[in-house]
């Protein structure tokens, strides 16, 4: 190889490395860039990722507030379709802890929820269960009545507050339950109308160690007001209830009720073909006894005949406030003869009874007319006209004595 071709050759080399090195600055530069491409879609996957699990966070939140709501709107739906307090607990019962159970499940737990509601009674200072799933009331050592501040529920009726034991048997709140019962949790609602408490829902969760979530005690709190207040609503309407069929002074069925109960009783006895007697009574001189004891004396005398009355008949017979001094009592059932027995205890008792008052000591007599159905009439408005005349018989034959159409 001569000089010049040497020379050729090196510049060939040189333009080889040249082009060699341009090549390892560019797949370095790759190198660098290829790291950063993967590096950015790593983080950038991680940041996606993340906002993925948030939003799948978000999503599981939300269907369990969902999940939530339609609970707390299917108590109170059901609780709305009943106003008798008698008739509103059991499904409302049944429907909390079915509920209760459902949002468990939807959050991955298996749990057996049984529980009653206790309403409280103010003048014991007790509770008494009085609906229940899941138990019997012998099951539980109170056998039913709880006092307030004892045990969880009484606890949770005093506080107001949610009573809340993950392991009931070693706590030492929980001393009304049953000696050998097995470990379990229990949750007591109160069931309050503002910062008044009518009642406890008590639930026992197995197995044990339940705890609340901050969510549960916002349901727990919602149920417990809810319910307290439509328990409330339905024990008011009870006493309006109450009201409207009762006479004020003796608390005996007034005569509306009377008018309602006697039309019952003739239907019913005329279906079954079977008699019943209407006593129509009328205390005697009483505006004598007013006018020597004074009025609110002869009130005393008409709570205390209401008394006797009401003591000297059977639970099925119904007595009521006629008007003034007038009562008259239905016996369903009952023939002529068996009422003629029935009405000489009452008119014997009347006048045997001392009503002690502020203005001295009163008794005090009575006059009874009877009618029967369906001999003398078939009529609610035919009876009470027989009745009335047989009692106008009593009078104008001397009073203090029975006389039958
Ligand atoms: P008789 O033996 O004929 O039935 O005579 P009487 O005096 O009982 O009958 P009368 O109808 O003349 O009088 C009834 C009295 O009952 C008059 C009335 O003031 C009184 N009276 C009616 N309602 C009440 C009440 O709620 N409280 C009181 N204290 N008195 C009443
Ligand atoms: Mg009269
Ligand atoms: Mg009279």
């Amino acid at each position: 190889m001569d000089v010049a071709e040497k020379d050729q050759r090196l510049k060939m080399l040189e333009r080889e490395v040249a082009s060699l090195r341009l090549q390892l600055e560019d797949s370095k530069n790759l190198a660098t860039i290829k790291e950063k491409v993967f590096k950015t879609s790593i983080s950038g996957q991680e940041t996606l990722y993340n906002e993925l699990n948030k939003k799948l966070k978000d999503v599981r939140t939300k269907e369990y507030e969902i999940l939530v709501l339609n609970a707390l709107n299917m108590i109170v739906a059901t609780a709305n379709r009943y106003i008798n307090i008698d008739e509103i607990l059991q499904p409302t019962l049944d429907v909390v802890i079915n509920s209760l159970r459902d949002l468990e499940k939807a959050d991955g737990k298996e749990i057996k929820i049984t529980g009653g509601i206790f309403l409280l009674n103010n003048e014991t200072g007790k509770l008494n269960l009085s609906a229940v799933q899941g138990m019997t009331p012998d099951m539980l050592g109170c056998k039913g009545v709880v006092p307030i501040g004892e045990c969880l529920c009484g606890i949770s009726a005093m506080s107001g507050e949610i009573a809340h034991a993950p392991y009931c048997t070693s706590d030492p709140h929980h001393t009304c339950g049953p000696a050998d019962v097995e470990e379990h949790s229990h949750i007591c609602i109160p069931l309050k109308s503002g910062n008044n408490v009518c009642g406890v829902i008590s639930l026992c969760l197995s197995p044990a160690g339940y705890q609340l979530r901050p969510s549960d005690t916002a349901i727990f709190t919602s149920i417990g007001s809810y319910l307290g207040l439509h328990i409330e609503k339905a024990g008011l309407y009870k006493k309006i209830q109450e009201q409207a069929i009762r006479d004020g002074l003796t608390r005996l069925f007034n005569r509306m009720e009377f008018q309602r109960l006697l039309q019952a009783e003739v239907e019913r006895s005329a279906r079954y073909n079977s008699e019943f007697t209407l006593l129509l009574l009328d205390i005697d001189h009483f505006k004598r006894l007013n006018d020597t004891y004074g009025h609110q004396a002869g009130d005393e005398a008409l709570k205390a005949l209401a008394g006797v009355l009401t003591k000297g008949i059977r639970l099925v017979d119904m007595v009521a406030r006629y008007g003034g001094e007038e009562f008259v009592i239905i016996l369903p059932q009952t023939s002529i003869e068996g009422a003629l027995i029935i009405a000489e205890r009452l008119r014997s008792r009347v006048a045997a009874n001392t009503i002690k008052t502020d203005a001295g000591d009163i008794s005090m007599t009575i006059s009874i007319g009877l009618a029967s159905f369906p001999v003398d009439e078939k009529t609610t408005d035919g009876l009470i006209k027989k009745a009335d005349m047989a009692l106008y018989s009593a009078k104008e034959n001397g009073r203090n004595i029975i006389c039958k159409f």
